[in-house]
């Protein structure tokens, strides 16, 4: 049987949390002096003068109900990328602990290695971005804390099987994190379904994407309730702001305009794929499940130049592994895309 506990650092184990003066009250009163606030009022508007609750008790309540998960199961974080720092401070030991990304992937699982001291083992996607999932299980050995694990892959695009991402949950003695920040553009369903029996599966999401808030900084980890609670003592006492709780709450009931988006940027994506596709100076555009496509051109950096300087700016990651002469272009409006096609074909015309 899985137990987090045995990964967890010592210090992490044997943390007395931090207890602010809102977590140690919970009742409602009068006059609140517990917490050196300004009990005037706030130069930034009405109730923003008072500290936001810790433990964001109404939207962790709508996130359950929303993803149909326990609340003990859901992590808040400021972006999902607080949730990728926190789960390698408190796994890994400085310098000592291992983790594993597949290449080419999300940046930032190995930015948060550097920045943590993980010592990080690459084990590249196959040529057709699946997971090498003999490759993964040589690699991990006792010091193995955490696997990142992009699905739908930044910046492939596609979706790994979800076979062997469970194949991988279930032969590896570590934390298995699931990165599902495009899931919504994918026809599969999520994950998160696979908590219950999966002890060490840990499952992003965001609302930066489909639900249209990347500016808000919400970001979610569910999993089990043992590696929730320490995510939940270690994180900053207020890690999300009153406004961007708001925000979100406020999102999160309303729902409609989301599911317009997703369909209308799914079949954008099928639209501007197939367009990209007829263009000379694409070589090819890869398939996609996310809001994005990782499209080969023949001459990507003067694709990339040419783009610039008509306004248009899109993500080059030619430098990434497998992705040599690729730009990633995210599905925009359907103005937007038109206007991108038509630089191309100036572009092509020159
Ligand atoms: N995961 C993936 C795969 C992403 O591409 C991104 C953002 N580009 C994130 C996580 C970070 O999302 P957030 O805005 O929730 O921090």
């Amino acid at each position: 049987m899985f137990q987090p506990e045995r990964l967890i650092r010592p210090n992490i184990a044997a943390l007395v949390p931090y207890s602010s003066a809102r977590s140690e009250y919970c009742g409602t009163a009068e006059i609140y002096l517990d917490a050196n606030e300004n009990s005037h009022g706030s130069a930034a508007g009405n109730g923003f003068n008072r500290y936001p609750d810790p433990v964001q008790k109404q939207l962790r309540k709508r996130v359950a109900t929303l993803f149909n998960v326990p609340e003990e199961s859901v992590f808040l974080g400021n972006g999902s990328d607080e949730a990728i720092d926190l789960l390698f401070r408190i796994f890994c030991r400085p310098g000592i602990d291992e983790v594993i990304i597949c290449p080419p992937t999300y940046g930032m699982y190995e930015t948060a290695a550097a920045i943590n001291d993980a010592v990080l083992r690459r084990v590249p996607l196959t040529a057709e971005f699946q997971l090498d999932v003999g490759g993964i299980l040589n690699t991990i050995n006792e010091s193995t804390r955490l696997i990142f694990l992009c699905s739908p892959n930044n910046p492939t695009g596609n979706l790994l099987r979800r076979s062997d991402i469970m194949a991988i949950c279930n032969a590896a003695d570590c934390i298995v994190v699931v990165d599902e920040a495009y899931i919504e553009f994918a026809d599969c369903p999520s994950l998160l379904s696979e908590i219950p029996k999966t002890p060490n599966l840990v499952v992003l999401r965001t609302l930066s994407k489909a639900f249209g808030c990347a500016g808000v900084r919400i970001g979610m980890a569910f999993a089990n309730h043992k590696i929730i609670s320490v995510m939940n003592t270690v994180k900053p006492p207020y890690n999300i702001g009153t406004p961007a709780a708001q925000l979100a709450n406020a999102a999160l009931s309303r729902l409609e305009n989301v599911e317009s988006w997703i369909k209308e940027i799914i079949s954008e994506r099928s639209r501007l794929a197939f367009a990209l596709g007829t263009r000379r100076s694409v070589e090819c555009v890869f398939p996609s499940d996310a809001n994005f496509l990782l499209t080969r051109f023949r001459e990507a950096g003067r694709m990339y130049d040419f783009l610039i300087s008509r306004g248009i700016v899109v993500r080059d990651r030619r430098r990434l592994p497998l992705c040599e002469q690729c730009l990633r272009i995210t599905v925009g409006t359907a103005a937007e895309n038109q206007t991108l096609l038509d630089a191309i074909d100036e572009f092509e015309r020159l």
